[in-house]
């Protein structure tokens, strides 16, 4: 792309950067609703009305940021509906200071709210193309991840263990990296299955090999791919 274009979208991108009354009132009613659907974590509906949701979507659907909606973003694929944003976090319950890997940055939108919790996160994604735009997206809201391009299933081994991790596409199996950079006492939020539909994963590890598994219902994210892409 032309530089100077490249300018223009990014300066556009900044003037749509407010956060009104009227989105805080839309924000109140999204977390409102998410309670009446089971999220009884008080810190992370909190987390959840700090963000700005409609700052990690296209101006063009910035009207359905607080409906409880999964949406489009660059390249196919999703930002997460805010339910299941909510569901995973309570279920990863990440403590302040934790370390914690998330597979898939899409949007960033994830990623802040583990950044609200007070979480260190680690965020991996795919597509070159979504890793920079979460990125400019987040830094110049203050947030401070380390975001990386890269394949997911290979984790971060560099700065393995990890306290917590979370991965927010759905996989056909247990990537056998990840439960590695887990450490002992940690947790892992997966969605494992196929295609059409995926079981949601808490993995406890309880010892260097051991791990007590439960499942939470099912869910439907866009797929975990091998490999990254341009
Ligand atoms: N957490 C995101 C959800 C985005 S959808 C949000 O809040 O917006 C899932 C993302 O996972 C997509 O951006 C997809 O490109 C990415 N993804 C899929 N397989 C991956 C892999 N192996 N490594 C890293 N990212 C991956």
């Amino acid at each position: 792309m032309h530089e100077s274009k490249k300018k223009r979208e990014r300066s556009t991108n900044f003037a749509a950067m407010k956060d009104t009354y009227r989105h805080k009132g839309l924000r109140q009613k999204l977390i409102d609703a998410l309670r009446q659907k089971g999220i009884r974590n008080e810190d992370v509906l909190a987390a959840m009305y700090r963000v700005p949701r409609h700052l990690f979507m296209d101006s063009g659907f910035i009207n359905h940021s607080y409906t409880d909606k999964a949406f489009p973003i660059a390249a196919g694929q999703t930002i997460s509906q805010p339910y299941t944003v909510a569901f995973q976090t309570e279920l990863l319950a990440p403590e302040k200071h934790q370390k914690v890997l998330e597979i898939g940055t899409g949007s960033g939108y994830q990623t802040a709210v583990l950044l609200e919790l007070g979480a260190r996160v680690y965020s991996i994604e795919r597509i070159r193309e979504l890793y920079l735009r979460s990125r400019d997206q987040l830094i110049p809201m203050g947030y401070n991840p380390g975001l990386y391009y890269g394949d997911g299933y290979q984790g971060l081994p560099a700065f393995a263990p990890f306290d917590r991790i979370l991965v927010t596409a759905g996989a056909n199996e247990l990537p056998n990296n990840l439960l590695e950079q887990l450490a002992v006492g940690g947790r892992m939020v997966i969605p494992v299955g196929d295609r059409f539909g995926q079981k949601m994963l808490l993995i406890e590890k309880t010892g260097d090999k051991e791990t007590q598994t439960s499942e939470h219902g099912y869910f439907s994210f866009v797929p975990l791919l091998q490999g990254k892409t341009n």
